[in-house]
């Protein structure tokens, strides 16, 4: 017995999407980000698979780095918020992880520390996001105590993030641009200033190191459309539990938001938002029911969801639903539920079993 929502994961597709990634960045050293589980792909799976092909790897927080180690990942692995804590930078260094240098704070941590043997560091500037990092006026300053610090073993790489890398020809990008390239190039020290957005559209800003992480799940940064050149590695898929008739003029499903408008057939579908699938998700939204498209009709519950199969005489129990995947654009179910593709694979539950396909 298993439930029957599920994510089929196809671990090459992760690999021909960091090959287009390489491919917009020649020469560049690629950190593939996999924080939040890997975009809800496994970050153990995943980060395992993908690590002989990749520099380093990027993750948020020490958890995370910390299951990379557990599931035997020995490349350079980025703490990319930096430690949060003095313990943090101990910790760090037990499991040889790289701290991405974010405040003052941070720096004095670091010195601070008694750790056994120094880290490796990246130096994160703050050039007009206003998130994290060093600001503009200080970054040579901290560098240089990096640099002097006996707990620092090597200042690595210079970094920074764009607001507005989604969008083509933004003059923030060149403002920021300008300002961090102006503040980093005395350091004379790798730059690295780009994700996946700023790689599609700001290429120019690929430096030494780029930090893909949502195009390696094969969904575009930039739009609801799928990116012909990217495979998306994830298929969410359930199937369905029940069917009925509907007669015209009644309900379906909490509230009765969907109200037939002629005799239907609605299928009950094994998947909800406790397993991730958004609430928000209006009538009408697709699905794909046995390879035809059927759209939401009715709330989305905690468990189901329901579709209408008018017509559809080939749907039945047991029928295979694709919630998205390969055939059905993440991004355009974010775009219906009025989000992005990031949070939707990002939120994908615990309880929903991944299937790895390599
Ligand atoms: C999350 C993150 C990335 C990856 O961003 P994508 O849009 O998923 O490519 C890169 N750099 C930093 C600092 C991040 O936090």
């Amino acid at each position: 017995m298993s439930r029957p929502a599920t994510a089929d994961i196809d671990l090459s597709a992760y690999l021909h999407n960091l090959r287009v990634a390489k491919s917009l960045a020649p020469g560049a050293r690629i950190l593939a980000v996999v924080k939040a589980n890997a975009y809800g792909h496994g970050i153990q799976t995943v980060g395992k698979h993908i690590a002989p092909y990749v520099d380093a790897l990027g993750v948020a927080c020490l958890e995370e780095a910390v299951a990379l180690r557990w599931a035997g990942v020995n490349q350079p692995i980025l703490l990319l918020e930096g430690p949060l804590s003095i313990e943090e930078v101990i910790e760090a260094e037990q499991h040889k992880l790289t701290l991405n240098i974010c405040s003052e704070h941070q720096i004095s941590w670091l010195e601070e520390a008694h750790v056994t043997a120094p880290l490796t560091c990246w130096l994160k500037i703050d050039s007009g996001m206003h998130r994290l990092g060093v600001p503009l006026h200080n970054a040579r300053k901290a560098a240089r105590r990096l640099q002097e610090s006996s707990n620092c073993r090597d200042l690595e790489v210079v970094c920074t993030h764009f607001a507005c890398a989604d969008e083509p020809e933004s003059p923030s990008i060149s403002t920021q641009a300008e300002h961090f390239l102006r503040t980093a190039a005395p350091l004379q020290l790798p730059l690295s200033m780009a994700n996946s957005a700023t790689l599609f559209n700001y290429p120019q800003y690929a430096k030494q190191w780029i930090r893909p992480g949502y195009l390696l799940t094969g969904n575009s940064p930039l739009s609801v459309k799928r990116d012909p050149r990217l495979k998306p590695a994830m298929t969410l898929r359930s199937s369905v539990i029940s069917i009925r008739e509907v007669e015209r003029g009644h309900g379906v499903g909490y509230g009765y938001r969907w109200i037939a408008q002629r005799n239907s057939r609605i299928a009950t579908v094994a998947i909800g938002y406790g397993d991730g699938y958004p609430r928000s998700a209006p009538d009408g939204t697709p699905t794909i029911v046995s390879g035809t498209i059927a759209p939401i009709a009715g709330r989305v519950s905690m468990d189901m969801l329901t579709i209408d199969v008018t017509g559809l005489d080939h749907v039945d129990i047991g029928s295979p639903v694709t919630l998205w995947g390969q055939d059905m654009n993440v991004n355009e179910i974010a775009d219906h539920a009025g989000t992005i593709g990031y949070e939707l694979l990002t939120r994908v539950s615990g309880r929903v079993a991944r299937n790895y396909v390599s």
